[in-house]
């Protein structure tokens, strides 16, 4: 096995490949993985100002269209939808009331109640006109931020994953800030086991209520990512405030559950997912689910766990 780790997002990304590889072609493949995450943070990160993204909505241009990267048509296609099959549930254009609750800080405070209303006035992805065909969009009026955080690291995940099936890579585990995706068989302890026996990779997903492993999930050429109140935010009187927003009022959503976790073959489904699970509850959530596979002509495998 070979193991390279980088940092992107803001977090840890780990590549392992499996099988004979010689040092220099893993190598060679390890910095085409980094590159491509490189890339997709320099497009879409709402913290640099220089990101495409960032220069997009800072530009503040009405009524035009606008040329936009191949990547960053790619992915907004992708998020709109999911603001279309959740009815504005699920809404990257939340990104100024995500700035305001500043989740990132050492010291976490509720943020100043006007400037959460006001930063709404400017939400709202049907502000957004995109251009199925070239890639260009068009504001109707002027969105503060778009965040990409509920579905960033999936698109960079899916990138790796393809060049690494491009490359006739077997067996590989790819794990960016806990969005996970694993190709291929799991590498069998069993020295006498060969290629033709399937043997899936178990993946293990916490409950910070339980000291231990709460489920157990088994993959196989699929990605897996998971949406929780627990891991981004902070408690104050006694009350929960995390990091997945209602952005029709400017805070966190009541978790229904600790977490969502969703199961698919497309790693940027995974994360894409994953979110507007958490903010939509069981029932919504499953309907969600139906109505992605139905409109995707069921190529998509799609399943959840909730803790
Ligand atoms: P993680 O960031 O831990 O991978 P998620 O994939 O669930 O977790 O993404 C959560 C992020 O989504 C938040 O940190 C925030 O950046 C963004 N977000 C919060 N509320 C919404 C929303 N209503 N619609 C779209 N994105 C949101
Ligand atoms: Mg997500």
């Amino acid at each position: 096995m070979k193991d390279y780790t980088f940092i992107a997002f803001d977090t840890l990304c780990q590549i392992q490949i499996f099988g004979d590889l010689d040092q220099r072609r893993f190598h060679d493949l390890a910095c085409q993985l980094e590159q491509s995450a490189r890339r997709v943070e320099s497009a879409l990160s709402m913290y640099d100002s220089n990101s495409e993204l960032s220069e997009l909505c800072a530009a503040k241009t009405i009524d035009k269209w606008l040329p936009i990267s191949e990547l960053l048509h790619a992915f907004l296609i992708e998020n709109k939808r999911m603001y279309e099959w959740t009815d504005g549930v699920f809404d990257p254009t939340v990104g100024q009331t995500v700035k305001l609750w500043d989740f990132l800080s050492e010291e976490p405070k509720l943020p100043d109640k006007d400037k959460l209303a006001k930063s709404l006035e400017h939400v709202g992805f049907d502000k957004i006109l995109i251009d199925t065909y070239v890639p260009r969009v068009r504001f109707l009026a002027p969105i503060d931020a778009i965040d990409p955080g509920a579905s960033g690291k999936g698109f960079a995940l899916k990138q790796a994953v393809n060049i690494l099936k491009e490359s006739n890579i077997k067996s590989a585990s790819l794990n960016y800030g806990g969005n996970i995706f694993v190709l291929g068989n799991k590498p069998s302890d069993d020295k006498e086991s060969n290629d033709d026996v399937l043997v899936k990779w178990r993946i293990g997903i916490f409950d910070p209520n339980t000291p231990h492993v709460q489920h157990i999930e088994e993959l196989y050429n699929e990605g897996i990512s998971t949406s929780s109140w627990y891991e981004h935010g902070f408690e104050l009187d006694e009350k929960v405030y995390h990091h997945i927003i209602n952005p029709r009022t400017g805070y966190p959503v009541k978790p229904e559950f600790s977490s969502v976790s969703i199961i698919s073959n497309d790693a940027f489904y995974t994360d894409l997912v994953s979110t507007p699970f958490f903010l939509l509850g069981k029932t919504k959530g499953e309907a969600l689910l139906e109505k992605i596979r139905t409109d995707m002509n069921g190529v998509l495998s799609l399943r959840y766990v909730a803790l």
